[in-house]
């Protein structure tokens, strides 16, 4: 069995014919001690993700954020902070999580997303945040005035469009002209140059993201070139900027692949500060998946293993509500028995207790035997696993267990029906 988990993952048998393990903690234990469904996380391997990044660019300025969307538990983003991570948010919701968990981090705060509210730009300016990802000219126009009322000046970076196709899943490619996302490149110089007058607005970065899960350092290189090559057309018109933000979007290895995670790293910090080789200012960058996606495990226990004409089905305790990768985007995610049996792999699908076809974490996938009350570790759940869960069919979201140098502690109690109907009138 050992052969499906790859080094880059922090769950592993210890023994042959062992159960699973996270670091040193049982998995089996902390099933039966908080119940399944279970997200449990690696923090040491978060921890050391960011350092792979910081240690790449250890010769020049940086700053990494961390992009909350993939997972904005309150202990991860805390645990983030305290190794000087900052933070791209997309929300005023995310800006509350993060002065919730680390409210001396404000000033290492980005604000991307495509419709911010003035609300949203309110409490982003009161929090005094590093800068906004502005994406359109409409919106500098509303930071713009809401700083005037607030009598603060508002920093921005320019969200540009390098219309540089990345290979990936077309729901998480953001890079081309045909997405929503950001300013085309071409019109970016004329927009500075518009609102430098402005005394409530500061140029004062530029950034570009181009999507999600992009496993070639290429299209990162490409961006960043695009990017640098406006930095210097405004700096030879007198707008100098000091952040240039490269976005995120490495991809890991969701199959059971060798996957070398510092060499990745090192292939985008070459390609990326390759192509920006003379940049003086800061290179941020925000990686979201990269940090958190490998550290996570969703833990199911099977309720029923029944067949339907030539198809066998594994019936889990854990639902697409909780984990709706598969679903949303068909992604592939490795399945591994806790305590694997003896005897022959069997083709199955692997699914939840939803009403939907669309409710599964496997089709036809080849699993040693499983049965009734076993247990089965969904791995790589780590980014968009909790943070895209719901309550569908009114199910009370799992329970999240941090582990932290051997010890595992609990960051999320599971939901009660007490807190699902609190918001409802009847
Ligand atoms: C989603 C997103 C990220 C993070 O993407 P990952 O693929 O998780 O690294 C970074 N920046 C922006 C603007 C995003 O929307």
């Amino acid at each position: 069995m050992a052969k499906s988990l790859s080094p880059s993952r922090p769950f592993h048998y210890p023994q042959p014919g062992e159960a699973l393990y996270c670091g040193t903690v049982s998995i089996e234990k902390l099933a039966r001690r908080h119940g399944t469904p279970l997200y449990v996380y690696s923090a040491d391997q978060i921890v050391e993700r960011l350092k792979l990044f910081q240690s790449a660019l250890a010769g020049r300025e940086h700053l990494v954020c961390y992009a909350v969307k993939a997972n904005s538990s309150l202990a991860i983003l805390k645990l983030l902070a305290g190794h000087g991570a900052g933070f791209d948010i997309v929300s005023g919701g995310e800006l509350e999580r993060v002065l919730a968990a680390a409210p001396e981090a404000a000033g290492r705060v980005v604000f991307s997303g495509a419709g911010k509210t003035a609300a949203e730009i309110d409490l982003a300016l009161e929090a005094d945040i590093l800068e906004f990802n502005a994406e359109s000219e409409a919106e500098l126009e509303l930071i713009a005035s809401r700083a005037r009322r607030m009598k603060k000046r508002a920093r921005f970076a320019l969200r540009v469009n390098p219309d540089v196709f990345a290979e990936t899943h077309p729901y998480i490619s953001t890079g081309l002209t045909e997405h929503k996302f950001g300013v085309e490149i071409g019109k970016a110089a004329a927009i500075y140059k518009r609102v430098a007058s402005n005394r409530w607005l500061e140029p004062h970065g530029v950034s570009v993201h181009i999507g999600s899960q992009i496993r070639s350092s290429a299209p990162f290189g490409g961006a960043a070139e695009r990017v640098y090559k406006l930095v210097k057309q405004l700096k030879r018109a007198g707008i100098e900027l000091r952040n240039l933000d490269a976005g995120g979007g490495l991809g890991i290895e969701y199959h059971a692949a060798p996957f070398d995670a510092a060499a990745k790293v090192a292939e985008w910090a070459k390609a990326v500060t390759c192509a920006i080789d003379g940049f003086e200012g800061r290179l941020l960058l925000e990686p979201g998946r990269f940090l958190v996606a490998n550290a996570g495990a969703l833990l199911a226990r099977v309720l029923y293993v029944k067949r339907n004409g030539s198809k066998t089905f594994v019936i889990t305790d854990g639902a697409m509500n909780d984990l709706i990768r598969p679903a949303l985007y068909e992604a592939h995610h490795e399945i591994v028995p806790v305590r694997p049996r003896a005897g022959k792999p069997k083709v199955v699908d692997v699914v939840g207790p939803i009403c939907e076809s669309g409710d599964f974490f496997a089709h036809d996938r080849a699993l040693p035997p499983l049965e009734p009350g076993d247990l089965v570790a969904i791995l790589d759940a780590g980014a968009y696993g909790m943070a895209q869960s719901s309550n569908y069919n009114t199910r009370l979201r799992p329970a999240e267990v941090l582990v932290e140098a051997g010890k595992p502690r609990l960051i999320r109690r599971r939901e009660t029906i007490a807190d699902l109907l609190g918001p409802e009138i009847a």
